[in-house]
């Protein structure tokens, strides 16, 4: 790929740019890209691939000639810039401080906004980002009807009989998680710990989280009680708009923020916790999603400072020693830690849920290679680049296997559910959990000893 000279200012002010709309990514940004090549080998996708063109500089690349209006946006661009994860790998190793997600985030709202997808893609998007991630009584309902087919032997059936295939979007199906037994509910529940109160913090649900790991959030609730912390769970909280963000989808976006904002900043607390990495990363960056909107702009500066992720939370607080041994028959557990990229990259906490691992007796810690290379989930990544997704999950997989761990924790759903379908298909006997769930499950072993 040539190297392009950043065009003057004269050239962007005669109006070449074939990026269109009220979300344009900034030019300002692009050319802080001095095209060095730095983040090559941290990038998943080039790795896999080799291709300039599915690298951080490809792509910047790309947007570069858009921008000066070289080309138009065509199938073949949108498909480089559809294979990036927005897992920020090449943020963090970049020497010039190329800000790459927001890049990302803007080109993929403007390839929303003047790019046209097929029927099929279009309707799906449609349905998921405008229909069910904005409305939780209606993602409750679907979350209910489907944890249905799963316990009553009707998803084994179709599997078996190949029925599943014939229904909509049934290439999909195989790609759903187990959903919980029990739902996280968000009713405005105050949790109140036992002895003197440290903190006082709002809790935040989330969509998929609630639906598939409901008691992990019960956990995290535990655990932040267990430390001092009173635990206010907002009802009329929703979906943070991460997924949509992360696909282009800015407008449905800002108003999930929008509601969020409203129901986070209705109490005064001293931090809002989330526990699944890419939400977090997310309501950090409500100021940047909302910088226009003169009526929310600075509330939404005040969510962004109060989130805070639970690793990092328990990690300042300082934590009660957890004393219940996971070890099992005298022999230590060994737990490996997959870095959660909006945790360890975007976010860049990746000390925190090692050193609370590290601190509940019988587990061995061990480090796996390539802990921040992205384990191919990305939001709806799996689902839309499957191919990709697919190669980076056993590229995962691999590098979990040759750790000799036990377990493999993590801090987000779409991780936790990516890594559980890559061991299973690669019969590998490893399980998969989120730190908090084994700081609780010590908790209460060593509650159950007495
Ligand atoms: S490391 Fe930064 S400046 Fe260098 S090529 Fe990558 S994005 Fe551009
Ligand atoms: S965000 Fe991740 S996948 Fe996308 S270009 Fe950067 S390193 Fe590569």
């Amino acid at each position: 790929m040539s190297t392009e000279s950043r065009p003057t200012s004269t050239t962007r002010a005669s109006n070449t740019s074939n990026f269109r709309g009220p979300d344009v990514p900034s030019p300002e940004d692009m050319y802080k890209c001095v095209h060095c090549g730095f983040c090559l080998q941290a990038c998943p996708t080039y790795l896999e691939t080799g291709l300039e063109a599915e690298s951080p500089r490809g792509r910047i690349a790309l947007m570069k000639a858009v921008e000066e209006g070289r080309t138009e946006i065509t199938p073949a661009i949108v498909g480089h810039w559809d294979k990036c994860l927005q897992c920020r790998a090449c943020e963090v190793v970049c020497p010039s401080g190329v800000p790459y997600g927001r890049l990302m985030e803007a080109t993929r709202a403007n390839v929303e906004t003047v790019f046209k997808r097929g029927f099929k893609k279009r309707r799906a998007r449609n349905i998921g980002f405008n229909g069910v991630l904005p409305d939780p009584k209606r993602l409750n309902r679907i979350g209910s009807a489907l944890r249905l087919y799963q316990k009553s032997g009707l998803q084994a059936f179709a599997r078996k009989t190949g029925a599943v295939r014939l229904a909509p979007g049934g290439s999909l199906e195989k790609y759903l998680p187990k959903l919980s037994d029990r739902f996280f509910v968000t009713s405005g529940q105050v949790i109140r710990p036992e002895g003197e109160v440290r903190a006082r913090v709002a809790m935040l649900g989330g969509c998929v989280m609630r639906l598939t790991h409901g008691p992990t959030l019960e956990a995290v609730t535990r655990v932040l009680a267990r430390n001092g912390v009173e635990v206010y769970v907002p009802e009329t909280q929703g979906c943070c708009g991460a997924l949509n963000a992360h696909s282009g989808e800015r407008d449905s976006a800002r108003e999930m923020a929008r509601r969020n904002i409203d129901a986070f900043l209705d109490v005064e607390t001293d931090a809002i916790i989330v526990a699944a990495a890419g939400c977090g990363s997310t309501m950090k960056e409500y100021g940047d999603l909302l910088a226009d909107d003169p009526g929310y702009a600075e509330r939404a500066e005040e969510v962004a400072e109060r989130t805070k992720d639970i690793h990092e939370f328990l990690s300042d607080l300082g934590i009660e020693a957890p004393k219940g041994s996971l070890a099992r028959n005298g022999v230590a557990l060994k737990v490996t830690y997959q870095d959660s990229c909006h945790l360890g990259l975007a976010q860049r906490i990746t000390a925190p849920p090692r050193q609370l691992l590290n601190a509940i007796p019988g587990v061995e810690f061990v480090e796996m290679k390539e802990s921040l290379v992205c384990c191919g989930s990305g939001g709806t990544y799996s689902l839309f680049e499957q191919e990709m997704s697919l190669r980076l999950a056993r590229r995962k997989t691999g590098n979990i296997v040759a750790s000799g761990a036990d377990i493999v924790a993590t801090a987000n759903p779409g991780c936790v559910i990516q890594m559980e379908q890559a061991l299973n298909r690669a019969g590998e006997g490893a399980g998969v959990r989120y730190v908090v769930d084994l700081l609780d499950e010590s908790y209460r072993l060593g509650d159950a000893a007495g």
